[in-house]
């Protein structure tokens, strides 16, 4: 059990570290599930003392007046016997006090940073963490005593915000409430008991602790209180003797306190068959005792808990990607490393690894040799241009074997239709080019993280693209022209060759170009076809 308490200690201190103070805030908080102990009851109740008795240590600061004006949450550690205790602040990490007046004097000190040096109420707690062989593992919260009226410089509304203070504590279901009540004023006018029943009806957490019993007028004493007589609550009231002032203003130490309380309950008559269940080392004892049993039923809730928060923060944290570097050699490093993680992406795309790049294989094989497919040569085949451009072609001076010039031209005439289904093909190729940036844009995680930086990256892939496609379509154009300027030998090889059928030189100009004739010249569509295909392929390895 005492493995479990340190456990629960220990999750509250990460709590805290983390900045889950228990507030209410969108995320959910592991501190509401955790048990915690409050101190409540009217101001100078003695609130501060018993905390103090229990702790076993002086650092809290008492006294009359509206001392404690901040919430104060105290963890305590039980350290090995014989080793050194200290105390740290949670707003002074790694600073260890071993002197416990100036631990006081930092709550003061941290108190008045937070009002000013007024009378002035803040609900920000304190954290302060006490590591002692002397106390055991509790954590405990030392708030504010409830007031009935303001007093000079406080707002009108002091009051109320105490009591919300202190209610926003105690109504935690998990909050272990002691209940502290002077012993010279009468129970009905309790605020203690009035405000912890207010939140704790069956008293199922609430522990009634009674104070200033040696203050208690002369021949009456708090017999029927602590026995329940005067107002029943679910478990034992304890009583306590805490120092009084005039033992505070001597620096009586808290050894010799306890050691007085302890003769107290058992040398006065009244209280000696009480006497075991009565003082702050039986409070402290019981205390612990409570807690084990709340941790006890606690536990599978806390455990769902915390599993749940992990998956939801792990969730969170992949989201926000790594921790952003801060100098300007960092933040560059990074930009460049997410900039080649999106060119792998691009690249993966292209190479196949990720789905898109082979819709461009597509372009070539079919987009292209269809749209070279669908050209028409009607007009440049058709007779009256066929005959047409060899009769001009000649002119004057007819050629001897084949009319070579006119094939030239009728073929110039064809391959320049070309320019549009080439033209076609980069266009096409860029928009998936386009596409596939897009794509990579979206898959890189990294990029999420920064917004600006996508919209730069997405922008400059789009900029160079269309350049790139400026500058694919002036080459693909040229080749396109450079086909039309050079026909090889080879290609006219290959041509219709009718010089003995209707090419005689001999004949008449009209007489060598009949009807026949032309339409064999026409037939040079299979060339034009030839020729397309070498295309393709020639746009294919540009
Ligand atoms: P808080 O305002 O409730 O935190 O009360 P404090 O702990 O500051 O105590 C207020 C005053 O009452 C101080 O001067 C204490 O010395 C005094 N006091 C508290 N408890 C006892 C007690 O059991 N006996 C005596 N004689 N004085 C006490
Ligand atoms: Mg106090």
């Amino acid at each position: 059990m005492e493995n479990l308490i340190t456990l629960v200690n220990k999750i509250q201190r990460a709590c805290t570290a983390l900045g889950d103070h228990g507030e209410a805030s969108a995320l959910p908080t592991l501190w509401d599930s955790l048990p915690s102990i409050a101190v409540v009851g009217g101001q100078s109740s003695g609130k501060s003392s018993v905390l103090e008795s229990v702790v076993g240590k002086d650092f809290l600061p008492r006294g009359s007046g509206i001392v404690t004006r901040r919430p104060l949450v105290l963890q305590l550690h039980k350290i090995d016997e014989g080793s050194r205790e200290y105390a740290e602040f949670l707003h002074l990490p790694r600073k260890r006090f071993t002197d416990f007046a100036a631990v006081r004097r930092e709550i003061q000190d941290e108190t008045d940073r937070e009002t000013g040096r007024s009378k002035q109420i803040s609900s920000v707690p304190i954290h302060l963490s006490i590591y002692s062989p002397n106390v055991v593992n509790l954590t405990l919260v030392d708030l504010p005593g409830l007031t009935k009226v303001a007093v000079e410089g406080q707002p009108d509304s002091i009051v109320q915000d105490i009591e919300n203070m202190v209610r926003a504590y105690i109504e935690k279901p998990n909050c272990i409430i002691l209940a502290i009540s002077p012993a010279n004023q009468d129970l009905a006018t309790s605020d203690a008991i009035k405000i912890s029943r207010e939140v704790d009806p069956t008293g199922e957490r609430t522990l009634g602790v009674l104070t200033k019993i040696d203050l208690m007028d002369k021949g009456t004493d708090a017999v029927d209180m602590l026995e329940g007589k005067s107002y029943r609550l679910k478990f034992p009231w304890v009583g306590v003797v805490n120092r009084s002032q005039a033992d505070i203003n001597k620096n009586v130490d808290m050894i010799a306190a306890r050691r007085r309380e302890r003769e107290y309950f058992s040398s006065t008559p009244e209280y000696k068959h009480l006497a075991h269940r009565m003082g702050s080392e039986h409070l402290a004892k019981m205390l612990s005792k409570h807690l084990e049993v709340v941790i006890k039923s606690k536990i599978p809730g806390i455990q769902s808990l915390v599993n749940k928060t992990i998956a939801e923060l792990e969730t969170e944290l992949s989201r926000l990607g790594k921790p952003i570097a801060a100098d300007a050699g960092g933040k560059m490093y990074s930009i460049m490393e997410i900039c080649r993680l999106f060119d792998q992406i691009y690249k993966e795309h292209l190479d196949g690894v990720r789905p898109g790049g082979d819709k461009i294989y597509n372009v070539f094989d079919n987009q292209l040799p269809a749209a070279l497919k669908r050209l028409q040569f009607d007009k440049q085949l058709s007779m009256e241009n066929i005959r047409k451009l060899i009769t001009e072609a000649d002119g004057y001076q007819p050629h001897l074997i084949a009319p070579e010039q006119g094939y030239r031209r009728l073929i110039e005439s064809s391959v320049v239709t070309i320019r549009g289904p080439a033209e076609a093909a980069v266009d096409a190729v860029h928009g998936l080019l386009k596409d596939l940036v897009h794509k990579a844009i979206n898959e890189t995680i990294e990029l999420k993280q920064y917004p600006a930086l996508r919209v730069e990256v997405s922008n400059a892939a789009i900029e160079s693209l269309d350049r790139m496609k400026d500058t694919s379509k002036k080459a693909t154009l040229q080749l396109v022209d450079m086909e039309c300027s050079y026909l090889t030998v080879d290609f006219f090889r290959k041509l219709p060759q009718d010089v003995d059928k209707g090419g005689n030189p001999t004949h008449s100009i009209f007489d060598r170009y009949n009807d026949s004739y032309l339409r064999r010249i026409g037939k040079f569509n299979e060339f034009i076809f030839a020729l397309k295909k070498r295309w393709g392929q020639g746009i294919i390895s540009a």
